[in-house]
């Protein structure tokens, strides 16, 4: 079956129209690009439990700082369309800002609290063009089911909860992170790493890891983030910003240790800022 390519939003709604006429089960994957394993695991996911699955690509200009990579970010665009057509994408959504973002464009969701804490205190604003981006797609799109990766944990439980708070008619689904052999989470921004770099950074999941492990001790989580901390900076040339145990909803701190807190970790490492997480067990 062949794929669709579609730039417009307008077309893009009419064709998911038609598929929803048809009582077909749209599904919609959310990304930004420079597709791996981890994305083709989101849209073989989508692909399992509904009838059509939508990729859209949109490097989304709201939701980098000032100072961030928008410019350099990948964008190859020849390489994402086959990735789409192998894994049996029904359409592959490629809007431009212009199209995304209409001059006069005035109108952002603000996920407040939790856009506020982790990378949104080191990114102010990016919470707030995630989700609008996400709820324009969910709009434009009309799925019945989006895919999103636990890679990025806080923005899973930011377009959760602005699902629920929105009443939007969409099931929003988290997928788990694909690794690397050596344990490094799989990342478009992962190409930035020159060699150094790259072999230093599977000692960030290592960390991780481990302190999960650690987590099954009588620890306070101060301690215990202390230690995974102490770890992390061990790892020459990685500037930590920020390593936290917090509740897979509320995203506030953990005051003691159980099973399913999510540890989180945000680290510089050259050019790159990576970021990883796990559950504790
Ligand atoms: P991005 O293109 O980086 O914006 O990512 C698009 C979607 O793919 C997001 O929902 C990410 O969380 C997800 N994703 C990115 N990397 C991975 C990974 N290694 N494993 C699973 N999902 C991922």
């Amino acid at each position: 079956m062949t794929m669709r390519i579609v730039e417009d939003p307008g077309s893009m709604s009419g064709l998911s129209a038609r598929w929803r006429k048809q009582g077909e089960r749209i599904g919609l994957v959310p990304t930004m690009g420079a597709l791996h394993a981890g994305h083709a695991s989101l849209i073989r996911r989508s692909r399992a439990e509904n009838d059509r699955t939508v990729v859209s690509v949109f490097v989304n200009p709201t939701q980098f700082g000032p100072k961030e990579d928008f410019s350099a970010y990948p964008r190859p665009f020849s390489a994402d369309t086959l990735c789409c057509r192998r894994e049996g994408a029904d359409a592959l959504f490629h809007p431009s800002p212009e199209a995304m973002y209409p001059a006069g464009s005035a109108s952002f969701v603000e996920v407040t609290g939790l856009s506020e804490t982790l990378c949104g205190a080191v990114r102010p604003g990016h919470f707030r063009g995630v989700a609008t981006v996400v709820l324009k797609l969910l709009n434009i799109v009309g799925p019945h089911r989006a895919y999103f990766g636990e890679k990025d944990f806080q923005q899973l439980v930011v377009i959760k909860r602005m699902a629920r708070d929105l009443d939007l008619p969409v099931r929003i689904t988290g997928c788990p992170t694909l690794r690397e052999p050596d344990g490094l989470a799989m990342s478009s921004r992962n190409a930035y790493l020159p060699p150094a770099e790259r072999a230093m950074a599977p000692a960030i999941h290592a960390a991780l890891a481990w302190g999960a492990a650690l987590s099954r001790q009588p620890l306070t989580p101060r301690t215990l983030l202390g230690r995974i901390r102490e770890r992390l900076r061990a790892i020459p040339g990685a500037s930590v910003d920020y390593v936290a145990l917090v509740d897979p909803e509320t995203l506030q701190p953990a005051d003691a240790l159980r099973p399913g807190l999510r540890l989180l970790t945000a680290v510089r490492l050259g050019r790159a800022r990576l970021i990883d997480n796990v559950i504790t067990s």
